[in-house]
């Protein structure tokens, strides 16, 4: 059985097999969480690995090492910006999860820590974002039971609190 907790922390602190980075579809690293994980993993290195793949669509997802991070893999996704929710914001914030969740069931991972995708600058109402996320995971962890453990990365009490309550409807 695989279980889904939140968890509040700094995601580049994570002794995980796989962390999610809220990426852009550059993958060039930027702000937030992002830019966060570039540094803390090593731009030079990180960004070489991420050139390989010549950037990624959003909703999509990508794996590289995780270089100087405590965590093996980094998993780069680039969420949908919100644009008012009638493109397509919804099922492509879904895809994101279920791509991102694939990849790390691929690679073999026993855990994976996800930041919350989309609901930093690319504005994303983020109770909507987490019954989506939860949901995609649900869904994902019926079917494919090698991940012991989804973690839900919060940076702050806000974001953790609308992930709890997605967990517990
Ligand atoms: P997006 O562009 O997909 O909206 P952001 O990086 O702007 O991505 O925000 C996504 C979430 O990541 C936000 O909740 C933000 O507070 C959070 N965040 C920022 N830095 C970190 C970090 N070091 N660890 C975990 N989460 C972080």
């Amino acid at each position: 059985m695989t279980t889904i907790k939140v968890v509040e922390a700094d995601i580049t602190t994570l002794k995980v097999d796989a962390i999610v980075n809220a990426a852009n579809t550059g993958l060039r690293g930027g702000g937030g969480v992002d830019g966060a994980i570039h540094r803390a993993a090593g731009m030079a290195e990180l960004n070489a690995a991420c050139a390989k793949f010549h950037g990624c669509r959003t909703g999509e997802a990508v794996i590289t090492p995780g270089f100087k991070l405590p965590a093996k893999y980094i998993i780069h996704t680039p969420g949908p910006v919100w644009h008012g929710g009638n493109h397509n914001e919804d099922q492509l914030l879904a895809n994101s999860y279920q791509h991102s969740l694939e990849l790390a069931a691929q690679n073999n991972c026993r855990d994976v820590a996800f930041s919350s995708i989309s609901t930093g600058v690319y504005g994303f109402p983020l109770e909507r974002a987490a019954k989506i996320a939860i949901k995609t995971i649900r869904d994902f962890i019926q079917k494919d039971d090698s991940l012991k453990e989804v973690i839900i990365c919060a940076f702050d009490p806000r974001t953790a609190k609308a992930y709890r309550q997605a967990i517990a409807e």
